[in-house]
């Protein structure tokens, strides 16, 4: 029996493993490897790990876990976890192959899915020149001409806010009529507006030469940013039964100030539980969660 099972051991997963593993109390990461970065070359406007390869950071919290003696790290995806009638809160989680553990706190770090749009030319060049933030990657696009592809109403202020980032075309065929207030808001940051519909990214992939329209008209593009809704990356929390609520992008795991579920027991940390999401404030939810389980082990020890 663990006292922690972390789900996910990537930057939220990893930062609250570090935290526990300084309790000395046992601990298990069990990870599948496949961050929401991990399409981009390097992570950016990280505090002391700027420009570094995500797997690099990911591969050197590992290392640093390794030294401690009560953590385990596993690799491989759970398929199920279910609460263990056991008159004290517990946990049994089943992995792919089969293996199933058990621990009497939960800290879901499972991150969330981006859903990129069907567009020809967007999946290969996702993170290196089609991309979502542009704290993350904006700087080095270099100014010069940049797109917003038009997806959902928040498109107009991805648009004004990425215009400090270059000179802004939004592409607005995919979004609801703009409205009087919007169009001003556009005017004011200097955005110019391109409402014939995309029918492909074109140029030498990950490059772009820049968006091809329906009507024929190539418009050049250093880079293109879109608004991608997403999904949770597991079944994890829907399966244990915490709440969800709709957030800015997609649903959300429910969490309190201690990144507590609806589920006792159950912790969550990281994009799964958060709208506005980067490796920073992963991290530091990963740290609340831990916390959080802690006390919440203290509190039981301290009733028993
Ligand atoms: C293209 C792109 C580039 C980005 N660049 C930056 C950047 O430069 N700087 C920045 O600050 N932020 C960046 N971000 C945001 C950043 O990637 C996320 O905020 C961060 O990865 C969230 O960390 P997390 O630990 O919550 O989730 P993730 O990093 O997504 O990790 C979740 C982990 O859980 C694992 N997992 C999921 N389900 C299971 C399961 N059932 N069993 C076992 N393991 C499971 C996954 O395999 C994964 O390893 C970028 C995002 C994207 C999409």
């Amino acid at each position: 029996m663990f006292d922690v099972i972390i789900i996910g051991g990537s930057f939220a997963g990893l930062s609250a493993a570090l935290q526990l593993a300084r309790t000395r109390r046992p601990i298990l990461v069990i990870d599948a490897d496949a961050p929401r970065n991990r399409f981009a070359a390097h992570a950016h406007g990280v505090l002391a790990q700027d420009g570094k390869p995500g797997g690099v950071i990911l591969a050197e919290a590992r290392a640093q876990l390794a030294a401690y003696p009560n953590v385990t790290q596993l690799s491989g995806t759970v398929r199920q976890a279910e609460a263990l009638a056991s008159g004290k809160i517990a946990f049994a989680v089943t992995l792919d192959d089969g293996k199933r553990v058990a621990g009497r706190r939960l800290i879901l770090a499972t991150g969330v899915r981006d859903v990129l749009p069907e567009l020809p030319g967007v999946a290969e060049r996702w993170g290196r020149t089609v991309l979502h933030c542009p704290y993350c990657h904006g700087y080095e696009i270099g100014a010069g001409p940049i797109g917003v592809l038009g997806r959902l109403p928040a498109s107009v202020h991805q648009a004004s806010l990425i215009a400090d980032w270059g000179d802004v075309t939004l592409f607005t065929a995919g979004m609801p009529p703009l409205d009087g207030e919007a169009l001003q808001l556009l005017a004011r940051r200097k955005v110019t507006t391109e409402s014939v519909a995309v029918t492909a990214i074109e140029g030498a992939a990950p490059a772009i030469d820049g968006l091809r329209l329906a009507d024929g008209r190539l418009v050049p593009l250093r880079a293109l940013f879109l608004a991608a809704p997403v999904q949770q990356a597991s079944a994890l929390a829907q399966q244990l039964g915490c709440v969800l609520e709709e957030g800015m992008m997609g649903p959300l795991v429910q969490v309190d100030a201690m990144k507590m579920t609806s589920v006792p027991g159950v912790h969550a940390a990281g994009d799964a539980a958060r709208a506005m999401a980067n490796i920073t404030f992963a991290m530091a939810d990963g740290v609340m969660a831990a916390v959080g389980a802690h006390h919440a082990l203290i509190t039981e020890e301290g009733q028993a």
